[in-house]
């Protein structure tokens, strides 16, 4: 089966075209028309990414991205933003709620299925490098040896023998 995607956009054609691109590429999706199901439904679906529209009625994209990564169980969860408007100033506050992607519309199918895809291995190599790290035994080891080394360092006090020789009597 292939990576699942969650597709949370209001206009209904934008919807099906999204959809059907992703689909066409292998993907599994699930899609949402209302973002006020948007949280609940990303709990149910597990995805692996999700394709977030900026401007809809009820509730915008950007406060369901700063839900999202407020939320324990989906903030690792990947989230791809598409927005009309690309006013200056827009990719930043996308990016601030914490998306980590971002397409303007109208898209370009070839960028849109790229930045899918980007988004995707990005979150692959973090997953894998992640679990990497936490099968690692060797990082306690190295820095146990370096606290061997230490004491080495502090030997060479002077010794007991090297009194300081006594005054002269008078
Ligand atoms: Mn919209």
């Amino acid at each position: 089966m292939g990576q699942k995607i969650l597709v949370v956009e209001d206009n209904e054609l934008n919807l099906k075209l999204f959809c059907d691109l992703l689909r066409a590429h292998g993907y599994s999706v699930e899609p949402v028309r209302d973002g006020r199901e948007a949280v609940e439904r990303a709990r149910a679906f597990a995805p692996d990414l999700v394709v977030m529209d900026i401007q809809m009625p009820h509730i915008s994209g950007l406060e369901l991205i700063e839900q999202m990564k407020a939320d324990d169980g989906l903030k690792a969860i990947p989230i791809m933003a598409v927005t009309a408007y690309a006013a200056k100033g827009d990719e930043e506050r996308i990016r601030d709620a914490g998306a980590e992607g971002y397409v303007s519309k109208p898209i370009s199918v070839l960028k849109f299925v790229e930045a899918v895809r980007a988004l995707l291995d990005a979150d692959a190599i973090r997953t894998a490098k992640s679990a990497a790290s936490a099968e690692e035994p060797e990082r306690p080891e190295a820095a146990l040896s370096e606290g061997e080394a230490a004491p080495e360092a502090s030997t060479d006090e002077p010794g007991p023998e090297e009194e300081a020789p006594p005054p002269p009597s008078s």
